[in-house]
């Protein structure tokens, strides 16, 4: 039989449901796009094209990868995030739609400043990367423990024209960094709890575990980030983090044990709390952070 763009897409489809993939069709539509390098409108536009073999061939290749739930980001190599595409491998993780919810909220507060500020634990550098194009004014230093993962942020820096701007060091944590300033250092933490590792989707356990697990109770970045930074944050500087769910209270508690007395905590679309705001009484950004919605 010739296999057609309508009948590729239907098998792939079916394929992916019996592998328990989330989204099949949209899956589907996705990697024979790519194969095509056409959008996806165009697929039902010509849905009764054959394919050639060695599209066949490709997309076989894609859709055998898939059905081992490989994230599609890392089969297609890239990621939307904020308004860029962003390279991503499977040294890093593959940037989140909550996380552009962290990187909004911070250049909210940080408006037209000509601030510098630390990314810890960078991987792709989504949230360095859109930060700075959001402020073009600041200056960043981006964190990983992952070499493999700052050459993928350096890419992503390059790409997006930013390269000025951003400084990548090797650091664990704060282990690693010149003294300097900053400030407000920004972080979305590995912040799995360990012994949940195991039952975390297939797909996210593809992604660097490095990334993911956040100790036994899933809090030893904050722990880190929040009693270290004292040495590396202005008087007036301000933390910004991811949290996980069910930790808001806990990192609250740790910020104000550390002597941050201006604290918010903001919500995801789902209503989840999923960001921290935090920095010492009468900052210079208090009011900002207490805006935020
Ligand atoms: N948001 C990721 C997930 O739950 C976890 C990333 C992280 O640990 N910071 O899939």
């Amino acid at each position: 039989m010739t296999w057609t763009i309508k009948s590729v897409l239907n098998w792939t489809q079916e394929y992916f449901v019996k592998q328990h993939i989330d989204s099949p069709r949209v899956d589907a539509e996705i990697l024979l796009s790519s194969v095509l390098q056409c959008n996806r409108v165009k697929l039902y536009v010509e849905q009764d094209k054959p394919l050639s073999q060695q599209e066949l061939n490709t997309m076989h290749e894609l859709v055998e990868r898939r059905g081992r739930h490989e994230p599609i980001a890392y089969i297609l190599g890239c990621k939307g995030f904020m308004q860029d595409d962003f390279v991503v491998s499977p040294a890093v993780l593959v940037p989140r739609p909550e996380t552009e919810l962290l990187v909004e909220k911070a250049a909210a507060i940080f408006q037209n400043e000509r601030i510098e500020f630390l990314d810890i634990g960078t991987g792709s550098g989504a949230i360095v990367i859109s930060l700075l194009k959001l402020l073009p004014n600041a200056y960043a230093t981006a964190a990983d423990i992952s070499s493999d993962a700052l050459a993928v942020a350096m890419t992503n820096a390059q790409n997006l024209g930013v390269a000025d701007r951003v400084k990548f060091v090797k650091t664990d944590v704060y282990q690693g960094l010149d003294s300097q300033k900053f400030d407000l250092i920004i972080s979305n933490p590995p912040y799995i709890p360990n012994g949940d590792i195991d039952s975390l989707d297939e797909d996210v356990k593809k992604e660097p575990r490095l990334a993911l697990a956040g100790g036994v109770d899933g809090l030893d970045f904050y722990r880190r980030i929040i009693t270290g930074a004292d040495k590396y944050l202005t008087s007036d500087g301000v933390l910004a983090m991811e949290l996980g769910i069910h930790q808001s209270q806990a990192v609250a508690t740790l910020c104000r044990e550390a002597g941050y007395t201006i604290i918010k905590v903001t919500k995801d679309y789902a209503g989840i709390d999923r960001d921290i705001f935090a920095t010492k009484e009468q900052g210079k950004y208090a009011n900002k952070i207490l805006e935020l919605k």
